[in-house]
């Protein structure tokens, strides 16, 4: 068998790094081309003596600068690029078969675009794409006859009980709903009172996942669940009123389909990435991901309950947005970005997250997709919105 080559792109981040970790677990059956990173010169340094690649790409050039030095003096042939357009060249080579698309924020949408453009077997982790684009990219998917596999453990748990056929649409194959689970995060029993005082490193706890920062913050918030109603919508078909959240605070069953016949189809696991990341890999064969069994016996019983809409006021924008459509998502999208990113810098209250994405979804008006420059706009003018409220320097744009 020949072996699967890829392209990571955020190679060096939490999805990133338990990708190559599944990857490590088969040795002759990947070849990583390329490995990418924002800033992180040492760790992408160490993927690279592990992993050999072609290509290593940093947006930042500065540190693609640091990179291509001390590759040198390892004695690493290895072609070191930077910039977006490199990016999105390593997301469509043609030597590259699958690209993982594990970059956060709508930054990762351009290489993921680049990747569906060129007809590549994706592995969409990065599900700011999908919210933002969700018709462009889907429409690109379908084009140029690439192949769509979700990371996200919902999504992957979703696309893992649906049939393998849903091209006519979910009723079609007799589906009524889709049930998302959600853990609720670290603040679904906090007081409400006690939330406004809430710090960035308790939010950044999640009680059964271990995350980035942006999206650990968005699941405290639940904009994360948020984020996947909307990713659901796209990937399946799904209309908002056929999506349920559940809150499910184990974290074992990752999503459940629901049939016309009262039949539920559920996926169970451990939580950890590599389990859809191990799926999407090997599809549609199986392969050892390095996560242990599940001990149902251990586990003993399973929780779930429904959301709480006035603790999470997250949940409520993500689904006016996606009824709204146009380019509200996107709009929703930089605004939780921009809000996620002040309250780490201890700019903005927890709080004042929804705050601020009810803002930029009141000042900035949604208009309808019909290209790439429709939702940059929207993006930008959401950064402004939000960074203008709250007096800080505008982040630059994706
Ligand atoms: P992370 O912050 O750990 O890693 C992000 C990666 O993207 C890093 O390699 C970083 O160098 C790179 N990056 C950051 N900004 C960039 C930019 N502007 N341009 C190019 N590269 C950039 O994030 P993560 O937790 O691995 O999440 C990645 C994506 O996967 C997100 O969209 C997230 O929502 C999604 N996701 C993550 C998990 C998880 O368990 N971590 C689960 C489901 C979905
Ligand atoms: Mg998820």
């Amino acid at each position: 068998m020949l072996p699967q080559r890829i392209t990571i792109l955020g190679a060096t981040g939490t999805i990133g790094r338990n990708t190559l970790d599944v990857i490590a677990r088969h040795p002759g059956r990947f070849r990583v081309v390329a490995l990418t990173a924002n800033t992180q010169t040492e760790r992408l340094f160490h993927q690279c003596r592990q992993f050999h690649p072609d290509y290593a790409v940093m947006l930042n050039p500065d540190s693609a600068e640091q990179l291509r030095r001390l590759l040198e003096e390892a004695g690493e042939a290895i072609d070191v690029l930077s910039g977006i357009a490199a990016l999105e060249m390593v997301a469509a080579l043609d030597e590259v078969d699958s690209v993982m698309a594990a970059i956060v924020g709508s930054a990762g949408l351009r290489p993921a675009l680049a990747a569906a453009r060129a007809g590549k077997k994706i592995l969409l982790a990065n599900k700011e794409t999908l919210v933002v684009s969700g018709n462009l990219f889907m429409d690109a998917v379908r084009h140029h006859g690439a192949t769509l596999l979700p990371i996200d453990s919902e999504h992957n748990a979703i696309f893992q009980a649906l049939p393998a056929d849903i091209s006519g649409g979910l009723a079609a194959v007799g589906v009524t709903r889709i049930l998302l689970t959600a853990s609720g995060g670290p603040f679904r029993k906090t007081p409400l009172a006690a939330l406004a005082q809430v710090t960035p490193q308790q939010a950044l706890a999640h009680p059964n996942w271990v995350m980035g920062p942006k999206i650990s913050i968005d699941s405290a918030s639940m904009m994360n669940k948020g984020l996947e109603i909307i990713e659901a919508h796209w990937l399946f078909g799904a209309k908002a009123e056929q999506i349920q959240v559940v809150v499910h605070p184990q974290s074992v069953v990752h999503s459940l389909v629901e049939y016309v016949d009262g039949s539920v189809i559920a996926q169970l696991g451990n939580p950890d990435m590599r389990t859809p990341i191990a799926h999407a890999l090997g599809f549609p064969q199986r392969i050892e991901s390095g996560v242990g069994l599940l001990d149902l016996f251990k586990i003993g019983h399973l929780d779930f309950e429904p959301p709480d809409f006035s603790r999470f006021p997250c949940l409520a924008l993500a689904y006016e947005a996606l009824r709204e459509g146009g380019t509200a998502p996107a709009i929703l999208n930089a605004a939780n970005e921009v809000a996620v990113s002040a309250f780490l810098d201890g700019q903005l209250s927890f709080q004042g997250i929804p705050a601020m994405i009810a803002l930029a979804l009141e000042k900035v008006a949604s208009r309808p997709v019909s290209q790439l420059d429709d939702v940059m706009m929207a993006d930008r003018q959401a950064r402004v919105a939000v960074q203008t409220s709250l007096g800080i320097d505008v982040v630059p744009a994706a």
